[in-house]
């Protein structure tokens, strides 16, 4: 029985859902409707806002079908080894095919140019114009018009919905009219982007709040490596980072700000996760670009990735019976959490910051064992607030939504951060300056437990490259930290 239900939920069916309208969203979404399935495609923010694509320079690494190796290589050193280099692979090999479909597409590409130093061997290929990241979306957008693809702006995914261990559905709430909207599917696909907007310093829009890392988890799905996250920085500040200890930690806090999430949704090479029916692609995802990635990549895996999930999920959804069981105690209880935010009397947007500047203090560009302790005591003192946080207006409600999910992926990245006791690519720990291959080569995996979440760590899969070199501090888009005395690898 649902608790006082101020409306009745919208129930839509259909094959797929994707979650998110940037590259890898709307890549997976036309490539199940190819496959002839009806589609959903929603987005929390209205039709012309920022997401990450809009503003990505364009720039995108691919290979030749001659560079593949060097390609893969490069991803896997770039990385630190902690890739998953059975999914590097695919990534490579696919990587020079991508142009040729885009330009099917009708995107405009300029020449290849090779990649600047440190990427000997691949090819960047880039887009026209510096609004290249909203150009291509246009394109792929265009292209949907004819599927059938459906398209939800202005609404919050909330939860992944499921009957025992597989996906039925997702709810969201519809903004425009404060109403709970429930998705009966048997697939998703997670495309929410990364989650560098928990932190009070970010180059992202303010919608990157982490919200697919969080529902994966939520649904019980694997989370990998979620404590690697890329910060720019002037260059000249980072030259000394490993002797400067706390007075560089506190110009990074001035100066730095927060990029890219290598880590997220744990997906094998056809992009689908622990959970049954549950795909993901793009910067959600986490295990392809390990500790640090190429500059130009994530945009190239927006495109494969979302190949993948969106093929991946359109491939299984004729052998499906229809429609998938929706349980009633499980839809009565999503309904009703939304219900919550939507009658919630704590006002979401001063806790937004808050825990913004908790993670940036705590968790931002150089950890400590101490910061990150803090950052945990502190988020867990907020959490009888965002209980009940919520409101009336379409701003209030998506606020609340991604409190919540914020509040998830924060204590993610500070478990596995605590966990991660190295300074690896984009990872810097003052109380542990050193890489160690010795005792850290390794995924943190965070998986959702009942008395909480559950960290475990396994070696990273090395398929090709089996001997890993010391790996380089830095976060390889921004560059690396140059040292007196280079390392061997430092070519
Ligand atoms: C300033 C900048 C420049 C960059 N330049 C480059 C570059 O030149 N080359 C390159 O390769 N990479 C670049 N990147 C990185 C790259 O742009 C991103 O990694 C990539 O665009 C991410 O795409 P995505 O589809 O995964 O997510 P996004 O583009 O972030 O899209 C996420 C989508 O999910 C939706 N969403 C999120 N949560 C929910 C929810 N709860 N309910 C419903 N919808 C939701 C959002 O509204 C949005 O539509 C740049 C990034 C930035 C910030």
């Amino acid at each position: 029985m649902r608790a006082m239900m101020m409306r009745e939920p919208v129930i839509v069916e259909c094959d797929v859902v994707v979650v998110g309208t940037g590259a890898a969203g709307m890549v997976a979404a036309l490539t199940a409707a190819e496959s002839g399935a009806k589609v959903y495609c929603l987005s929390k923010m209205p039709y012309a806002a920022p997401s990450c694509t809009t503003r990505a320079f364009g720039d995108m690494t691919w290979s030749t079908e001659d560079t593949e190796d060097e390609l893969f290589r490069q991803v896997v050193h770039t990385g630190g080894f902690l890739s998953n280099q059975h999914r590097v692979w695919r990534f490579a090999n696919e990587a020079c095919r991508a142009p040729r479909r885009l330009r099917v597409l009708g995107v405009q590409l300029d020449e290849p140019r090779p990649a600047g130093e440190g990427m000997p061997g691949t090819v960047r290929w880039s887009y026209r114009g510096t609004d290249s990241g909203q150009e291509l979306l246009d394109v792929v957008r265009a292209a949907t018009m004819p599927r059938k693809v459906g398209f939800l702006y202005d609404h919050v995914a909330t939860e992944v919905l499921l009957d025992g261990d597989r996906v039925c559905g997702l709810t969201a709430v519809c903004l425009k009219a404060r109403q709970p909207v429930i998705l009966r599917a048997p697939y998703v696909v997670m495309a929410t982007g990364g989650g560098a907007g928990i932190f009070a310093r970010t180059d992202n829009p303010p919608g990157t709040t982490g919200d697919g890392i969080a529902m994966a988890y939520e649904a019980g799905a694997d989370i990998v490596d979620v404590e690697l996250i890329s910060f720019g920085y002037p260059q000249a500040r980072v030259a000394d980072v490993l002797e400067r200890g706390e007075e560089l930690r506190a110009d990074l806090l001035e100066l730095g700000y927060a990029h890219y999430f290598l880590g997220g949704m744990w997906v094998d090479a056809r992009e689908g996760s622990s959970v049954g029916g549950l795909f993901g692609a793009g910067e959600v995802t986490g295990g392809l670009f390990g500790a640090g990635r190429l500059g130009g990549s994530a945009l190239a895996d927006c495109m494969i990735s979302g190949r993948e999930a969106g093929g991946g999920a359109a491939g299984h959804w004729r052998d499906r019976l229809y429609p998938p069981e929706l349980p009633e105690d499980t839809l009565d209880a999503a309904c009703d959490r939304i219900e919550t935010i939507l009658r919630g009397t704590t006002h979401p947007v001063p806790l937004q910051e808050r825990i913004r500047e908790i993670c940036w203090r705590g968790l931002g560009p150089v950890k400590t064992e101490a910061s990150i302790t803090r950052a945990l005591e502190e988020l867990e003192v907020l959490s009888p607030e965002i209980a009940f946080c919520g409101g009336a207006s379409r701003e209030d409600i998506r606020t609340a939504v991604e409190v919540r999910h914020m509040h998830t992926v924060a204590r993610l990245v500070a478990l596995a951060s605590l966990e991660r006791r190295e300074t690896r690519g984009c990872y810097w720990r003052a109380d542990y300056p050193e890489p160690d291959n010795e005792t850290q080569l390794r995924n943190i995996i965070l998986r959702k437990g009942g008395g909480g979440p559950e960290v475990t760590s396994e070696p990273p899969r090395m398929d090709r490259l089996r001997e890993p070199a010391p790996p380089r501090i830095g976060a390889g888009c921004f560059g690396y930290i140059e040292r007196e005395t280079p390392r061997a690898d430092q070519g």
